[in-house]
């Protein structure tokens, strides 16, 4: 049985942290909401949250980040250098026992950054040069010429919008994706709003997994009211997007309600963002404060593990299936699914 070593009241103050409550924008905390598990773990929920009508998703401690604790308390303890690697069968070459599926470290320079989990904002730009593809003919397109978007993101599209036809939101189509920062840089210095556009670098369009949709139709004004709109904002989630400038959290996001900007963030993610009402600054906060967590999704176990680099790696899971992104401010968030 795995124990719990975490001092309760410690962790909640360790979780505290800014949200939004339903406009008035104060600022509440994380509390436990509710039991302990089996010595699983604490079960979290987030205070406070427009709910969206949805039940706000819980979460319990991250099982990887307490062996991960464990691992990096003991290895600093330890006079070899070279001590931090799990051996396969989940014990440390300083003979630590891991529970659970155990880590290799791994170098940078060895891992797949997939970028889902970038934070770009006005505070932290976007240096990467991601691989994207057009955009036509898999989706509908304003501009046949010149529309890329990451692979990843433009199959999650792809698949919105077949939904989106069955479900009669009206006829959407891409009119923006991947900009480099030169393109940025024109459209900033032509005077584009600066309350929806940002300087060159801290666009998120940099990305690739950005993309702005209208429905045809339906000016960028009325799209908040539309059927399609509402549709979008509503089931976006399903697809691993997310509204990436929700209403009422301009003071977080720094931009305006864009009821046509979606971000690629990856399913379990956007689900967990939706479910909490979290916009993106707030859940790379939240991934960083905890360390990480787990929830479930579909009956699907999650594990989340947020991780500095020491010495140029990270520690990765040996026995199971992940996925590794830069969160774009220092740190790397580990997705891993049983
Ligand atoms: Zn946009």
């Amino acid at each position: 049985m795995r124990k719990n070593h975490m001092n309760h009241n410690a962790r909640s103050n360790h979780v505290r942290r800014n949200t939004r409550n339903k406009g008035n924008f104060a600022c509440t905390l994380i509390v436990l909401a509710a039991a302990i598990l089996c010595g699983a773990g604490v079960l979290y929920a987030l205070a406070d949250i427009e709910t969206r009508g949805v039940s706000p998703l819980s979460f319990t401690e991250s099982i990887f980040a307490s062996e991960l604790n464990a691992l990096e308390s003991s290895t600093s303890n330890s006079s070899t250098s070279n001590s931090s690697t799990a051996d396969s069968d989940g014990t440390s070459n300083n003979g630590l026992a891991l529970t659970g599926s155990g880590f290799a470290s791994v170098r940078l320079e060895n891992i797949t950054d997939t970028g889902k989990l970038a934070l770009v904002n006005r505070e932290f730009a976007f240096a990467g040069a991601p691989a994207v593809v057009p955009v036509w003919p898999t989706v509908p397109v304003m501009f046949v010429d010149g529309m890329d978007l990451h692979p990843s993101a433009l199959a999650a599209i792809a698949d919105m919008f077949e939904s989106a036809g069955r479900a009669d939101a009206g006829s959407l189509f891409v009119s923006s994706g991947f900009r480099g920062a030169n393109t940025q840089a024109v459209l900033y210095d032509n005077g584009a709003n600066a309350a929806f556009a940002l300087p060159p670098g801290h666009s998120e369009h940099h990305t690739g997994l950005a993309a702005d949709i209208l429905i045809t139709g339906v000016s960028q004004a009325e799209m908040a009211n539309s059927p399609g709109g509402r549709w979008l904002a509503e089931n976006s989630y399903r697809y691993g997007l997310i509204l990436r400038y929700p209403q009422g959290a301009t003071h977080i996001t720094g931009i305006e309600f864009e009821p046509w900007h979606f971000r690629y963030v990856g399913r379990p993610h956007a689900y967990f963002m939706h479910r909490n009402n979290l916009v993106l600054e707030e859940y790379i906060e939240l991934i960083r404060d905890t360390g990480g967590f787990d929830f479930e999704m579909n009956g699907r176990t999650y594990h989340i593990l947020h991780q500095f680099p020491r010495n140029g790696a990270i520690y990765l899971p040996t026995r199971l299936r992940y996925t590794v992104s830069g969160d774009n401010t220092g740190g790397f968030i580990v997705t891993a699914q049983e």
